[in-house]
């Protein structure tokens, strides 16, 4: 298949790389929901997870088109980024929001891989879609907030050195906008005393190491405060384009990876005589999956061109990742059917790659959620909620 592609040597190094970490590696992970840390150390090492990070903190500097490169690269080889693909993005929130000092402490570390930034505890178990309805409250008290509530689906808690945390520092019926009133803390989570910070793994039907944290009166220092307080929803939102585009990324990768299992197999398998993609009930679907493939490709290029441009590309980020995803469900889709029972069988990957690619419908921002937004800041509609 031909695509258009970008950064041919970071693919090509990520291709090399990924080798290492063939079907049986990730099967074994999945059995057992273990975290990948030798690919996640082997992503560090070769200094993958850093490209976002500006030289002057020890990154590599890369543009966003670098990093959609690599995480396409890792899904497209049979590969999944998710148990660290937080370490590259959640720092923007440090690197747009937070002081010099704050930068001068966290941002090499991160960039070395001796610190992990990659748990983004936002989600609440009475507010997912609705971030502003969270109830995890701060008090400051002297030289300490303190936080006391409930996180849900924090991913990648256990392997984190440190959480970005959005919470309450303003009770709700003192505030004008609901969006207001919410703030940033980056907790060390290394310092929380015993027993005021409770990690719980979920178990869930793909391997994604993801938890419930529980915060009862954890001291948090004020100096933790990134930006200022009462502005953290804005701080959170203003990173949900590039989230959108890298994760879009992913799901275009994993397309790839479906479409070509799928097509090959059509033309080794025979059946009554025949191979099977010769019946255009098993090409259709895969054509179809590839060229929506390509149409969310297309669009993903426009976001990144843009964000790359120093625009706000809310539209394209959120089309693109919406497309995406229903373009690598249609090929995850294809990709069984037309592996028959074999698609089911977990030496062929496809069962394990099909419960992956089924969460970006979800996670993390729901179709839904795009669509309304398109409905109410692209097309002028009245809010819904
Ligand atoms: C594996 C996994 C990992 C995750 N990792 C993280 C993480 O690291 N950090 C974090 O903070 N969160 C994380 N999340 C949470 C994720 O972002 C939320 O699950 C998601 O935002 C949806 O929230 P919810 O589950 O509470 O669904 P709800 O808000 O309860 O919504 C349920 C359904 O109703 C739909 N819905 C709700 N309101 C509307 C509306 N107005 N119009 C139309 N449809 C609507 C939603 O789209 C959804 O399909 C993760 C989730 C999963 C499953």
């Amino acid at each position: 298949m031909k695509y258009e592609l970008g950064h041919q040597d970071i693919r090509n190094a990520v291709t090399q790389l990924c080798r290492d970490f063939p079907g049986e590696y990730w099967r074994q992970c999945d059995r057992e929901q273990a975290y990948p840390t030798a690919f996640v150390e082997a992503l560090t090492d070769a200094g993958f997870l850093a490209a976002l990070i500006p030289e002057e903190y020890g990154g590599s500097g890369l543009p966003i088109s670098a990093a959609a490169a690599i995480l396409e690269t890792i899904h497209y080889q049979g590969c999944n980024a998710a148990a660290c693909h937080a370490q590259m993005y959640t720092m923007g929130t440090v690197l747009r929001h937070g002081s010099e000092a704050q930068k001068q402490q966290y941002l090499p570390g991160i960039a070395e891989g001796r610190l992990r930034l990659q748990a983004f505890g936002v989600t609440e178990p009475g507010s997912g879609t609705d971030t502003s309805a969270l109830r995890t409250t701060a008090k400051l008290e002297g030289e300490n907030y303190i936080v006391n509530g409930q996180k849900i689906w924090t991913s990648r808690a256990e392997h984190s050195d440190l959480m970005l945390l959005l919470c309450r520092t303003t009770p709700r019926d003192q505030i004008k906008k609901r969006t207001d009133g919410l703030s940033v803390l980056l907790v060390d989570m290394r310092e929380s005393p015993e027993k005021s910070l409770t990690i719980r793994p979920i178990r869930t039907m793909m391997n994604h190491a993801t938890t419930e944290v529980f915060f009862d009166n954890m001291p948090v220092p004020a100096t933790s405060l990134i930006g200022e307080e009462g502005k953290g929803f804005r701080y959170i939102l203003s990173g949900m384009n590039a989230e959108r585009i890298l994760i879009a990324s992913e799901c275009i990768g994993d397309a790839k990876w479906f479409i070509e299992k799928a097509s090959s197999y059509a033309n080794e398998r025979s059946v009554f005589g025949r191979p099977i993609g010769q019946n255009q009930g098993i090409q259709f679907p895969i054509a179809k999956a590839y060229s929506q493939m390509r149409a969310a490709e297309l669009m993903l290029r426009e976001a990144i061109r843009l964000y790359e441009a120093g625009e706000n590309p809310g539209e394209e980020a959120n089309l693109a990742k919406m497309l995406a995803a229903d373009a690598s469900w249609a090929a995850a889709e294809a990709c069984v059917q037309t592996h028959g029972g074999f698609g089911f069988a977990e030496e062929y990957d496809i069962e394990r790659k099909f419960r992956e690619a089924r969460l970006y419908q979800v996670a993390p921002i729901s179709t839904n959620l795009i669509l309304s937004y398109i409905a109410e800041h692209v097309l002028d509609m009245p809010r819904s909620y």
